[in-house]
């Protein structure tokens, strides 16, 4: 097994900084709103290397911090990295190291199960482009992933599949809730947070009326400004 304190020391380095990250970036999950309890996960490769660090199983958010995160190789295993051997990577690390083995641009994963995403994800409903932010940010709808449970390869090749046929950092995989990914953690748990955001407020708008979508040409016009423009990706 790999063993952390055996690595050269600039990867040890790069490991720690990645720790710190991860774990401060985890803050933000209930600062939005986005978790219960100890839902929710958030990841981030460790740049140049074959590993990433995610959150420990079962562990709540207040007990969270730098060296109780958790070091995996991109196979979804957990290396020797100096946590107690009881502390386990969060359930969802098969997806995440799925995510990264089939998608080599992503460098940070998040999951959750925010209310109103999860409810687009609960009747199989993409969320339609309906706002300039929604250009913006996802440059499209919010596409829904098929159903798969926990077990093997099948979420993360569903948000693999998913995710590559559309320009959207954001996935509602069916009947469970949305998965983000970004060039690294920070912009992937802003993906959390914006599809919720959307989510909560596309739900509003057709208790009012009939939403209407963006045109397309637009939409191309917002996503290309915001991506390119603003250097966001
Ligand atoms: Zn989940």
């Amino acid at each position: 097994m790999i063993r952390l304190d055996e690595l050269p020391e600039d990867i040890q380095a790069r490991v720690q900084t990645t720790r710190e990250r991860v774990a401060l970036l985890h803050g933000e999950l209930p600062a939005n709103s986005l978790v219960v309890w100890t839902a929710g996960n958030v990841s981030e490769r460790v740049e140049g290397t074959n590993l990433f660090v995610i959150k420990p199983s079962g562990v709540r958010y207040d007990e969270l911090s730098a060296h109780t995160m958790v070091v995996c190789t991109l196979d979804g295993k957990k290396i020797e990295d100096g946590t107690p051997a009881s502390l386990s990577p969060s359930s969802d690390t098969a997806a995440h190291a799925y995510v990264y083995r089939h998608m080599p641009q992503v460098g940070g994963v998040v999951h959750t199960h925010s209310t109103y995403a999860t409810a687009f994800a609960a009747v199989h409903r993409p969320i339609p482009c309906v706002l300039t932010m929604m250009g913006d940010e996802f440059g499209g709808e919010i596409p829904v992933g098929p159903f798969a449970i926990i077990g093997d390869d099948s979420i993360g090749r569903g948000i693999v599949e998913t995710l590559k046929e559309s320009r959207s950092p954001a996935v509602l995989m069916a009947n469970h809730g949305p998965f983000t990914i970004g060039k690294n953690a920070e912009a992937a748990v802003k993906a959390a947070v914006m599809v919720e955001e959307v989510a909560r407020t596309v739900a509003a708008a057709e208790q009012l009326g009939t939403v209407v979508p963006v045109a397309q040409e637009h939409i191309d016009a917002l996503y290309d400004r915001y991506q390119n423009v603003y250097g966001q990706h």
